[in-house]
């Protein structure tokens, strides 16, 4: 099972910031059940929920 690169914008920065640690089957396993994907930036130590529009990126990919 590879890892699935995905990236989220911190709202503190305003940057890019790729999201590790979540495994493929992880992902659509939240995706499915609607839990919240906690996203994270090194830089202001913040933590943020993935927007609608991020979450249906992460589904496209997935379909891929
Ligand atoms: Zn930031």
């Amino acid at each position: 099972m590879s890892d699935l690169r995905i990236t989220s914008e911190c709202p503190k920065c305003g940057e890019e910031r790729v999201q590790v640690g979540y495994e493929q089957s992880e992902l659509i396993q939240l995706l499915r059940t609607g839990a919240m994907i906690d996203a994270y930036c090194m830089a202001c130590d913040e933590h943020w929920e993935l927007s609608v529009e991020e979450r249906a990126d992460i589904a496209r990919l997935l379909n891929k």
